[in-house]
């Protein structure tokens, strides 16, 4: 089959193959109109003729003209999959991986998990039947690592490449190499932007389409002054459009950073249109406001209250849909015409200076800004409202997003590149390189936590690492604690630490939410009150009803289990056992300290923690258990460092400075302290390589000791 991965007449007995999910003729024709009606539809010959005749295509066109749902079904439909081959499209989120899934399963007629699947961390939704595979980048990137070929495919389509996500940076990276060994496997690479350039320019000027689509003009409004609140303002500007216009003048979308200010958002707008019509005699609780139904949607969202954003609302009401940038390109909505763009968005920023990655509040792209209002010209002319004034677009926007492979840290990518058999790291074809030192500073941390040697090759934990689909930290806890004797614990908190959201906090009724949360509360550490709600759930049985009596999510828990159930098959392959430490729990926090020194702090104030590697000024999270106590520990390590207006650090443990000693032996140069005689900045003070490797673990505890 090599270089013909394409047989068409096979491809009748392929459409014959599925099963319809509905008889309903009606239902068949109207799915076929719409496919039909999308901008791709005229151009599938061409489209098919390109990706026939090229090993690589690269595919632009606007949002929403089909390019996800579309392309793969057209491949398929034309024979792609008949070699038993399958048709692999990533997704750099994981909510669209999983909506566009349903969506095109739901177009096919069949079930998700049959002919269509789709794959995210911790969920495979995929089965021998499935032919069309959506996943996330870094699910591809995983599976290279197991299948160095991706013999399995006969397609890809790295789809939305335009947002540069890592995985994608380095996913192009691999292909590069990839194909010259896979002569017969076709790449395919859709963009949303016109720039796509650079992609044909790294895969040997690969040829460019562009999709025909047409848009419609948006009027663009800026904000005349600079907007202090800007979940305030959205809500002023939705209620004022929704008082103002007719409903079938169209539906609102709102831009916003992330979870909490989506939700701030919606209740903000419940709140004043309830009023509003409260006042006019209207209604008494927003259950009575009967012309419109608002939704929110970011990635943490429950997967059925997400799918319901594109439900289609009858004619008296209107729909407003709150969203992070998972709105921008990656999932279109229907019937938007007004567009409110709060002009930031939440990133992922690496600091290479201080060696610490950190989310962070930033102000959106020129493009990004172009791709917003664009959602309200899809079908007819529409109107954007700019929650920043035109001035502040000129002077803080770059005209597009930095790629993410320049801006975070990179441990766990050259760690994922190393067990490829990448022998020079540096050399790695990227299409823009990262910053050398942060290349440096991943090698560094890689080295200090032991996953690579003086050589830079990798030690057998850095192997073991690379094996769970886990972050190095809590890859390295997890390793650990099978010779701490906690790994039954460990493998709880990793679980409980990869799911969003485990508390529940319902409007009106915070006070009583936060003492029920409280009651949880494990003082010297988050992690441990962690693994407290899990345990005490696990002793109710599991329940449900538990869970929302103590206003936890129950569905994040059961998603917890799931996740511990499925590293625990990937410990056990490699020959792991598991083991309580019991009642102590002391051993716990140990091991967590030895896979977070490089993320430990200082007491230096009321609630406030100096960043022991960096000398930054934090504020402990409100939400942390070691919140409310009177004396708080001296030492903690972190799990997330949060940047908005302050710098929290979120979901700490207590620790002993002499684990941390022992574990950041090569972080902090305890000698040099000790010659300076400068404590300013912490117990272990400097940061960068110690030339001073052989510590004396002994001497060094005395010095601490005499000195604290
Ligand atoms: P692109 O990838 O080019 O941005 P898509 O293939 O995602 O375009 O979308 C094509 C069309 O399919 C759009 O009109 C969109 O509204 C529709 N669509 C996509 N996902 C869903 C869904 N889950 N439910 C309903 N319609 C959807
Ligand atoms: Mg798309």
């Amino acid at each position: 089959l090599r270089n013909k991965p394409i047989q068409h007449d096979k491809n009748r007995n392929n459409m014959k193959n599925l099963k319809h999910a509905s008889s309903n003729l009606s239902y068949k024709e109207d799915i076929k109109a719409t496919r039909q009606s999308l901008p791709c539809f005229r151009s599938r010959t061409e489209l098919l003729t390109m990706v026939r005749e090229n090993q690589v295509s690269i595919i632009v066109g606007e949002t929403g003209s089909g390019k996800t749902t579309q392309l793969p079904q057209y491949l398929y439909e034309d024979g792609f999959t008949t070699n038993g081959k399958l048709i692999g499209v990533t997704q750099p989120r994981r909510v669209a991986a999983m909506s566009v899934a349903k969506r095109v399963a739901q177009e096919m007629g069949v079930k998700i998990k049959e002919e269509v699947g789709y794959s995210i961390r911790f969920e495979d939704y995929s089965s021998p039947q499935t032919r069309i595979k959506f996943m996330t980048d870094g699910i591809l990137l995983r599976e290279v690592l197991l299948d160095n070929d991706l013999d399995k495919y006969s397609c890809i389509i790295i789809d939305e490449a335009h947002e540069r996500t890592l995985n994608t940076d380095v996913m192009l990276g691999i292909l590069r190499t990839l194909l010259q060994r896979r002569k017969d496997l076709r790449l395919i690479i859709t963009s949303a932007t016109l720039n796509a350039a650079k992609f044909s320019k790294f895969f040997g000027n690969a040829p460019q389409f562009t999709i025909p689509g047409r848009t419609f003009p948006v009027e663009i409004n800026y904000s005349k002054y600079p907007v202090a609140d800007y979940v305030e303002e959205a809500m002023k500007k939705a209620v004022n459009i929704h008082l103002t216009t007719s409903i079938e003048s169209g539906d609102i979308l709102i831009f916003m950073t992330g979870q909490e200010d989506v939700e701030a958002t919606t209740e903000s707008i419940e709140e004043k249109l309830l009023e509003v019509y409260r006042k006019k005699g209207e209604a008494s609780t927003f259950h009575d406001v009967n012309n419109i139904e608002i939704f929110p949607i970011y990635s943490a969202l429950a997967p059925e209250l997400q799918s319901r954003i594109f439900h289609k609302l009858d004619k008296t009401k209107r729909k407003i849909v709150v969203a992070t940038n998972i709105a921008e390109t990656s999932l279109t909505i229907d019937g938007i015409r007004y567009v409110i763009d709060c002009g930031y968005s939440k990133l992922k920023v690496y600091n290479p200076r201080i060696g610490l990655d950190s989310l962070a509040i930033t102000p959106i792209s020129l493009a990004n800004a172009n791709q917003r209002s664009g959602r309200a010209g899809r079908t007819a002319p529409g109107v954007a409202y700019r929650l920043y004034t035109e001035e502040a677009s000129e002077t803080d926007m770059y005209s597009s997003t930095i790629p993410e492979i320049q801006r975070t840290d990179l441990s766990n990518t050259v760690l994922l590149l190393k067990s490829l058999g990448v022998e020079n790291v540096m050399k790695f074809p990227f299409i823009d390189t990262p910053p050398i030192q942060t290349l440096l500073n991943s090698f560094y941390e890689l080295w200090s936590v032991g996953a690579i040697d003086n050589f830079g090759e990798l030690t057998k934990l850095g192997t073991d690492m690379s094996k769970l689909p886990l972050q190095p930290s809590l890859s390295k806890i997890l390793l650990n604690s099978i010779t701490f004797g906690c790994s039954t614990e460990i493998l709880i908190i990793v679980a409980m630490l990869s799911i969003p959201q485990i508390f529940k906090r319902p409007k009106e009724r915070e006070k009583e939410s936060d003492k029920a949360r409280s009651r949880f509360f494990i003082p010297q550490s988050d992690h441990l009150t962690l693994l407290n709600v899990y345990l005490q759930w696990k002793s109710n049985n599991f329940s449900t009803q538990w869970c929302s009596n103590h206003f936890i999510q129950g569905k994040s828990l059961e998603k917890a289990e799931d996740i511990r159930k499925q590293l625990l098959r990937v410990m056990e392959k490699q020959n792991f056992t598991l083991k309580s430490a019991g009642s102590n729990w002391d051993i716990i926090r140990e091991c967590i300290c030895t896979g977070f020194s490089h993320q430990a702090a200082k007491l230096s104030g009321l609630k406030r923690y100096v960043h022991l590697r960096t000398g930054m000024h934090t504020k402990l999270h409100p939400t942390s258990a070691l919140f409310g106590m009177g004396d708080l520990p001296s030492y903690i390590i972190y799990n997330e460092l949060l940047m908005t207006s302050t710098e929290y650090l979120v979901c700490v443990t207590a620790v002993d400075p002499f684990w941390l000693m022992e574990s950041g032996l090569l972080l902090y140069d305890i000698k040099k302290q000790e010659e300076t005689n400068d404590y300013s900045i912490g117990l272990l003070g400097t940061k960068g390589i110690s030339n001073n490797n052989e510590v004396d673990v002994e001497e060094a505890r005395k010095v601490v000791r005499e000195k604290l």
